[in-house]
This record gives C-alpha cells, sequence and structure tokens, in this order.
C-alpha cells in the first residue's frame, strides 16, 4: 500500500470525482471498490436530477453547497458534453396549505439565491398539461436531468 500517494475506498460518483481531482496532483491514486465495476451502488441507482437548492433551509451548509455545486456541475456537464436535459418541475397546488407550501418554497428558494421559479395560473398550467386535475397554481423550476452513469465514466 505504501507505493500509492492516495487510496480512495468506494468508486461511487464522489470516490471518482476525489480521484479525478486528487490525480492532477499526485501521480499515484488507487481507487478500490468492492464490486467488480465503479458506480453499481447508489450512483447508478437514483433520479438523476441536477437538484435546484428550493427545500434547504437558508444559509445551511446543504443549501450552499447545492447551489454552488449545481453551477459547477453544468459548467462541467457542458464542457465535457456530458448528455442533459433542461426539462423544467412543476410544483403544483391542490388547495390552500398547497399554495402557502409554494409560497414559502419561493421565499427559501430565493434566500438560497435560486431565482428560476415562476409562479403561473392554473389557466396557464392547465394550456401546457391539460391532463393535470384541479390544480390551482404551481411554480415551473428549471431543472435538469444528468446523467449519472455518463458522469461516473468521464471521471
Ligand atoms: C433513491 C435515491 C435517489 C437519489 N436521487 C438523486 C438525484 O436525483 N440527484 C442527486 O444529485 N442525487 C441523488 N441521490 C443521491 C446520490 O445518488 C448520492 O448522493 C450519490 O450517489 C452518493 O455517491 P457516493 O459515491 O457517496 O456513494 P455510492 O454511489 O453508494 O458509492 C459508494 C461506493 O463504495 C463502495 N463501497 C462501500 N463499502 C465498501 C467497502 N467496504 N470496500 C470497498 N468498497 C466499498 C460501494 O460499492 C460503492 O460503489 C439519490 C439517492 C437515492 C438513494
Amino acid at each position: 500500500m505504501d507505493k500509492f500517494d492516495v487510496i480512495i475506498v468506494g468508486a461511487g460518483v464522489v470516490g471518482l470525482a476525489i480521484a479525478a481531482k486528487l490525480s492532477k496532483q499526485y501521480s499515484k491514486v488507487l481507487l478500490i471498490d468492492k464490486n467488480a465495476r465503479f458506480g453499481e451502488e447508489t450512483s447508478s441507482r437514483n433520479s438523476e436530477v441536477i437538484h435546484a437548492g428550493i427545500y434547504y433551509p437558508q444559509n445551511s451548509l446543504k443549501a450552499k453547497l447545492c447551489v454552488k455545486g449545481k453551477k459547477l456541475l453544468y459548467r462541467y456537464c457542458q464542457a465535457r458534453n456530458i448528455p442533459h436535459q433542461r426539462i423544467g418541475k412543476l410544483l403544483v397546488a391542490h388547495n390552500d396549505d398547497d399554495e402557502a407550501f409554494l409560497e414559502n418554497t419561493l421565499f427559501i428558494a430565493s434566500n438560497n439565491d435560486v431565482h428560476d421559479l415562476v409562479w403561473q395560473s392554473s389557466a396557464q398550467l392547465h394550456q401546457k398539461e391539460p391532463a393535470l386535475a384541479a390544480s390551482l397554481l404551481y411554480y415551473r423550476l428549471q431543472q435538469e436531468l444528468l446523467m449519472y452513469t455518463v458522469i461516473c465514466k468521464v471521471y
């Protein structure tokens, strides 16, 4: 083991990213995993969404890292032609409680420096999504889907 500068245990997306970074600094980086190939656990079984950072409490580390990390990830994907789609997400309110929740979400998002939420009326919603029933209002959020298995390969 003393033949390596760094040994990283776990070749999920986190271990792979660490290995990619450290291999610029060290010549002998060893990444090991209990599986035969990298990214065979959580990193290949998630929802493949780039989180926007709208739910985390203001000033929390999660909120800060999510918003910063999202921007870095967009840049990384664009620079390396990693496939991703900007599809957006609907947050739908069905009643007053939901509407209050969405208003609070807009407040939290804005405090977290996320400003791509768009308030729309039920008429606008039905124009776009006629199959969605009895919705009052909703936010449309720019959100991207990413092939995590591809980013694992790029790392
Ligand atoms: C249902 C679900 C949905 C998710 N959706 C999203 C999403 O949409 N967007 C998003 O950004 N994040 C999402 N996440 C979170 C994201 O998938 C994880 O944060 C990320 O994959 C964690 O990567 P990791 O490298 O830390 O862990 P892992 O991918 O689990 O990698 C850990 C690696 O360590 C290896 N290992 C463990 N123990 C040992 C050992 N003793 N010896 C050797 N190797 C070992 C494992 O084999 C594995 O390959 C989701 C998570 C879940 C569970």
